[in-house]
This record gives C-alpha cells, structure tokens and sequence, in this order.
C-alpha cells in the first residue's frame, strides 16, 4: 500500500476544515523535534512528504496525508507539542483542537505516540497520553532517534516506557523502537499501522 500512492490531501488549522470521515485515520502526535516528519517521511518511502516543524505557527494544523490508490486510508500529523516557550493561549488552542479531534474523530483508528529514545515518557508526554486514555484512542508509543543511544541504553529506556505504557488504559503495552536515520524499525511500523488502519 505504501508503495502505491501517498499524496498530501490538506492541513486543518480547526475541526470545521477537517476532510470528510469517509476513511480509517491512523494519527501520529508528539512533541514538537521528536523526528516525527522524518518518521512519516522514512514510513513512506518519500523524502519530503511531511515537513520539519520548523516554524511554530504551522505546528498547530493536523495535516492528513491519504495513502493508497484507491484510497483506503489516511495518516494524519497532528501538531507537535512541548514547545517551551510557546504562550498559555497557544497551548491552550493546541489543547482544544488535539482534544476535540481525538474525541470527535469517528474514523480514528489508532494514534502512535513517538517518544525520543534518549529522553523516554516526559510529563508532556504523560499528559498526551492522559488524553488519549480519556478519549479512549488506543495508541501505541514509538520511540525514535534510537541511534542516538547505546544498545543497554535502548533496552533499558525500552523497558522502563513499556512500564510506564502498562500504567494506562488505552495504551498497546509493546513499545516499536526506531531511528528513520538508519531506517531501523519502520517494516514494524509500517506493519502496525496497516494492522491498525485496516483491520
Ligand atoms: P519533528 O519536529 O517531530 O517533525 O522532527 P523532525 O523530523 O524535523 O526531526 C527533528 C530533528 O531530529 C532533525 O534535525 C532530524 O534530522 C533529527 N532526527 C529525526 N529522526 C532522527 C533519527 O532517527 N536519528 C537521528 N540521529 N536524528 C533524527
């Protein structure tokens, strides 16, 4: 399927521009420089399909991007958060639209949550996945960047956030390791969301 077709279809600045829930979604959220355009861009095969949020105004759309020719579903890039300066009210109006859109979204199947290898679950973290278990999206934490750290390293950060997984509701309790620098994990990955928007 990802080796069909993968087009950007639109970006959502609220929910009243979100494209019709005709299809399974299958979300991607976490904070903002946890490599999560380069994840999607290594998933798909495409070497500029998502973009680096480097400025911080387009952080605040979810951006759908539609996979396979015919279509059968969509990945969707949500906002990143944890920016450390951003102002209460842009937080706050992150808050709303990632909250309203993940209570609100029939069509969402799955959100996988990425987490940077070298630094595990943070309190903003947490508080995405407290989210998620209230909305009762199931979603699976993907650690990234995995090449920046040691093997014993990356067993431990790997078991210490499958701990922490285990703690709540909707969480899938086997965390997927990965690095899009060296392409490592992302046939798991790839595998996960096709199980997770298909089925
Ligand atoms: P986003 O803000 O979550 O979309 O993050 P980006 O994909 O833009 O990545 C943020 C930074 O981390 C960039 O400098 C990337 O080159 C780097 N990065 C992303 N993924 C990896 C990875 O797997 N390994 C390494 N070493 N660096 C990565």
């Amino acid at each position: 399927l990802f080796s069909g077709r993968v087009d950007f279809l639109l970006s959502a600045p609220a929910l009243k521009f979100l494209p019709e829930p005709t299809v399974p979604e299958v979300a991607f959220a976490g904070r903002s420089n946890v490599g999560k355009s380069s994840l999607l861009n290594a998933l798909t095969g495409r070497k500029s399909l998502a973009r680096a949020s480097v400025t911080p105004g387009r952080t605040q759309e979810l951006n759908f991007f539609e996979v396979g020719d015919p279509l059968s579903f969509r990945l969707v890039d949500m906002p990143g958060y944890g920016f450390a300066k951003a102002p209460p009210a842009v937080v706050e109006k992150w808050r709303r639209l990632v909250r309203d859109f993940l209570r609100g979204r029939v069509v969402l199947r799955r959100t996988l949550l990425l987490v940077d290898a070298r630094h595990g679950i943070k309190p903003v973290d947490d508080d995405m996945m407290k989210m998620l278990d209230e909305a009762a999206v199931g979603y699976r934490v993907v650690l990234t960047k995995a090449d920046k750290i040691k093997a014993s390293e990356l067993a431990e950060v790997t078991a210490r956030t499958e701990a922490e997984a285990r703690k709540h509701i909707a969480a899938h309790p086997q965390v997927l390791v990965t690095s899009a620098e060296l392409k490592m994990g992302i046939d798991d990955l790839r595998a996960a969301v096709l199980e997770d928007a298909l089925i």
